[in-house]
Order: structure tokens, then C-alpha cells, then sequence
């Protein structure tokens, strides 16, 4: 089984499990480039990542460099019952980021203190919404996950 086909990392956090839309997303992120699936015909952003775009049908699509920031458009704090791995970890934080780039395009993720931190690491005080944010690509046992850390201005 490769590495991108395990379902949790090894503290037992979900792990991406890209599908075939998916998986350039992922490898562009493995090179630290956040980048979105646009339309080639009319230049739509879309995520998740899937064939058809939903503006004009067209099938064809390009994956366009964002420049990785975006603001907290919504978060919440979880509550037992848990995933073990995420237990271990509560409270922690879920982010949904619009990104600058590309308004409308919304990300679930966490938001961590730095981009090696674990998931209940971020101050109280960065989790606002519109509180502006970074996306950073830790890599734990060679797989890539996308966060959030906080910008600071
Ligand atoms: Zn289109």
C-alpha cells in the first residue's frame, strides 16, 4: 500500500485519500503549491476537485497557482465522540478558509501554531472568523496534509 492509500497517519489523524480528480492536488502539494482546479473553458474555480465544471459542463480544466491565503470563513471546536487520534488532541480547531484568491472556494482544515504543530496547538485569540491565514503543508510519514497557520500582518 503506498503511502497517499493509508487512511490515518501514524498518531491517528485522517490522512488525504486522494481519488483520481483529486490526486494532482495532492502532488502539487507535496511541492508546497496550493493550487485549485479552474475550467479551461470559462476559468471557474472549483473545489473539490471533480470532472465537469459546474458553470458550463465543460470537461476540460487547468489547476491554477493560488497564492495560499484566504480567512477563517467559519470554524468549530469538536466534541466527544471522537476518532482516538483526535481525542488525544481535544479541543481542537476546524477551519473552513475562503482563499483570497479564489472567493467562494472553501477549505475544511485546521489551524495550527506552525506549519509542524499539532491540530491543538493555535492560540484562542487567532480563531476568529475573517481572522487571515496561511496555508502550509506539513508532511508526516510521507504523506502531505494541508493547514492553516495564522497571518500575521
Ligand atoms: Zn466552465
Amino acid at each position: 500500500m503506498s503511502p497517499m492509500m493509508r487512511a490515518t497517519t501514524d498518531n491517528g489523524l485522517l490522512a488525504p485519500v486522494p481519488d483520481a480528480d483529486g490526486a494532482p492536488f495532492w502532488d502539487f502539494a507535496t511541492r508546497g503549491e496550493l493550487r485549485i482546479q479552474s475550467c479551461a473553458a470559462c476559468r471557474e474555480p472549483r473545489f473539490p476537485p471533480r470532472p465537469c465544471c459546474p458553470k458550463c459542463q465543460s470537461f476540460a480544466s487547468s489547476w491554477r497557482l493560488v497564492n495560499g491565503t484566504g480567512h477563517i470563513w467559519s470554524y468549530v471546536l469538536p466534541h466527544p465522540p471522537l476518532l482516538p487520534g483526535y481525542a488525544a488532541h481535544a479541543p481542537y480547531n476546524v477551519v473552513v478558509v475562503e482563499l483570497s484568491d479564489a472567493p467562494g472556494i472553501r477549505m475544511v482544515g485546521n489551524l495550527v501554531a506552525s506549519p509542524d504543530a499539532e491540530i491543538d496547538s493555535a492560540a484562542p485569540e487567532d480563531l476568529r472568523i475573517g481572522a487571515p491565514v496561511r496555508a502550509v503543508f506539513p508532511q508526516a510519514q510521507g504523506i502531505t496534509l494541508l493547514r492553516w497557520t495564522p497571518e500575521r500582518p
